[in-house]
This record gives C-alpha cells, sequence and structure tokens, in this order.
C-alpha cells in the first residue's frame, strides 16, 4: 500500500480521498478549510497544516481544487506548496479541471524538481465519485500513467491515456463543453416548450425515441422537470469550464456556441445560481 497526499477535499476530493482510505493507502489529507479534514480523520486519515507537510514523504500526492488559481496556489506557494515538499521520483497527479496551459506549465514546474506529474482529470460526478466508478482522461508520459493507475483504479473504474500532458485538459473541457451546451439547449427547449402550452415532459420523451438523443439528457431534463438542483456540480463549475474551453479555442468568435452557452451560465450566477446545480439554468426560461 503506497503513501499517498491528497490535497483538496471539497465535494469531489473528500470522496475520493475517502475511497483511498478505503482501499487500505496510508493517506494524509489537507484542505485550505481545515473543518473539511475531520470526516477523513475519523476514517483513518493523517491530517497536515500545509501541502508541502502532506507531500513530504508521499509516493503520490493527488489534488482536487477548484481551478487554475487553485491548483498554482497548492502546488507552488513558495513556503507551503506541494512542490516542494515532494521527493525527486514522486508522481504528482492532478486531478482538478483545468487550462491545458496551466497542466502544460505545471508539468514543468515539476520536472524541474525532478517529480513527474500526471493530469487525471475525470469524469463522472459526485455519485460515481462516491463509488469508486470515476472515469480518468489522463495525459503525461506512459510509464508515469502505469505507476499511477494503481492509486486512480481505488477511486475509478477506467483509465484511459489520451495523449501528452494537456491532452487530458483538452479531453476534459470538451466532454464538459458537450455536457454544458447540451443542458443549455434542453433548458431553453423546456422554456419554450412550455410558453407554447405543450407538456414538455411528453415532447421530450418524444424527442428521446429519435436518434438526435444523447445517452445523458434523459438524466439532464429528469432533473430539469423535477425542478432538482440540489448541488452535484454546480453552475459556477461548468461556467468555469467554458471559459476555459473558449480560451483553447482562442477566442469567442472561434467558438461562438461555447461562449453562447458559457453566457447562460453566466447569466445563472448572476442571478444567484452559481452554487446551485447546473440543472438550475432551466429556471433562466421557464420563471
Ligand atoms: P468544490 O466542492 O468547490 O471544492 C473545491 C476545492 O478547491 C475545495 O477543497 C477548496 O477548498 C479548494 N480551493 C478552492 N480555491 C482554493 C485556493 N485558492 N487554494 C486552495 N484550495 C482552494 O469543487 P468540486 O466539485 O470538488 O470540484 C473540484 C474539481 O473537480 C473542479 O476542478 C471541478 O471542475 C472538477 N469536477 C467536479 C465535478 C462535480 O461534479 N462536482 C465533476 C468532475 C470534475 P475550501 O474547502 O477551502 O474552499
Amino acid at each position: 500500500m503506497a503513501e499517498i497526499a491528497f490535497l483538496g477535499l471539497g465535494a469531489m476530493g473528500s470522496r475520493m480521498a475517502l475511497n483511498l482510505v478505503r482501499a487500505g493507502h496510508h493517506v494524509t489529507v489537507w484542505n485550505r478549510s481545515p473543518e473539511a479534514a475531520s470526516a477523513l480523520a475519523a476514517a483513518g486519515a493523517k491530517v497536515a497544516q500545509t501541502p508541502r507537510e502532506a507531500a513530504a514523504g508521499a509516493a503520490f500526492v493527488v489534488t482536487m481544487l477548484r481551478d487554475d488559481a487553485a491548483s498554482r496556489q497548492v502546488w507552488l506557494a513558495p513556503e507551503t506548496g506541494a512542490l516542494a515538499g515532494m521527493a525527486a521520483g514522486a508522481v504528482a497527479i492532478e486531478s482538478s479541471t483545468l487550462s491545458p496551459d496551466w497542466v502544460k506549465a505545471l508539468g514543468a514546474a515539476a520536472m524541474d524538481k525532478g517529480v513527474k506529474l500526471l493530469e487525471a482529470p475525470v469524469a463522472g460526478s459526485l455519485p460515481q465519485a462516491e463509488a469508486a466508478q470515476l472515469i480518468y482522461l489522463v495525459g503525461g508520459e506512459p510509464a508515469t500513467a502505469e505507476l499511477a493507475e494503481p492509486v486512480l483504479k481505488a477511486m475509478g473504474a477506467a483509465v484511459h491515456r489520451v495523449g501528452p500532458l494537456g491532452a487530458g485538459a483538452l479531453v476534459k473541457l470538451s466532454t464538459n463543453a458537450l455536457l454544458g451546451a447540451q443542458l443549455a439547449v434542453l433548458a431553453e427547449l423546456i422554456g419554450m416548450l412550455k410558453r407554447c402550452g405543450a407538456d414538455a415532459a411528453q415532447a421530450l420523451q418524444a424527442v428521446a425515441a429519435t436518434p438526435v438523443w444523447s445517452p445523458v439528457a434523459t438524466r439532464l431534463t429528469d432533473f430539469m422537470l423535477a425542478g432538482n438542483f440540489a448541488p452535484q456540480f454546480p453552475v459556477s463549475l461548468i461556467e468555469k469550464d467554458f471559459g476555459y474551453a473558449v480560451d483553447a479555442a482562442g477566442s469567442a468568435e472561434a467558438a461562438p456556441v461555447l461562449a453562447a452557452a458559457r453566457g447562460v451560465f453566466r447569466e445563472a450566477m448572476s442571478r444567484g445560481l452559481g452554487e446551485a446545480n447546473m440543472t438550475s439554468v432551466v429556471r433562466l426560461f421557464t420563471a
């Protein structure tokens, strides 16, 4: 069993770290807001005061943080950053959804320290994190992916190697762009159907019987029609991902549909829905 540091105990990270503990690994955790570590400590994890302290002596350091800024802070802060605490030859596993440019910059900083970086963003939300059923979209050296695979398998069901550093972020952003664009269109269609006096559930069931329907659309429409907005993947996180996707495309002009979908999520944030589930965007079109 490996010595593993886990940094970032938010909605996803707390569940992922618990699965590492349950798998029998020796886990040290850290979170910016310390209270999030109590449940992990009760389950048997050690708690560190800084990322650097958590990373000292770890063979693997896993992060699950909000965005590029959080990742930069946690890995690179001069006094407290995780990279400063890691031994040469240890493996850094970055699982947050980030921009490809930042992932590549982090890879270079890790290499300077003799640390191998693997990016391992995930498809799946809280239920999949809880059940260790995440799907990993891994970018980096094949040898590093090989080393990390047993650690990832304790938290996930599948590990897909998609290319060099940055490729994982691109695949993850592509996945979320497809998810969010469908969600925004389905939300607008529910608004349109209701405005025209149609039975939206019945109408969409008929659409679902045609080849244009996608596997995720059923769950998204069920949640929106039922008014289920309990946070799983909040509006503010998918808006962040659309921002990275538009940047990766080069400009809003180069990706007008992505930019428009981002606009829908930004509008939801301005109406106080930032921390509600992404499905709450339907309220923009049905209120
Ligand atoms: P979350 O619940 O908001 O947790 C975010 C984590 O980042 C918390 O531990 C938070 O610490 C930490 N953090 C934020 N800013 C920080 C900073 N400046 N310095 C240090 N720590 C900071 O988010 P989540 O749902 O777990 O998502 C984590 C990542 O996974 C995101 O990149 C997200 O896009 C991605 N993701 C999410 C889902 C999902 O369904 N939720 C699915 C797949 C991927 P505090 O507790 O102190 O705030």
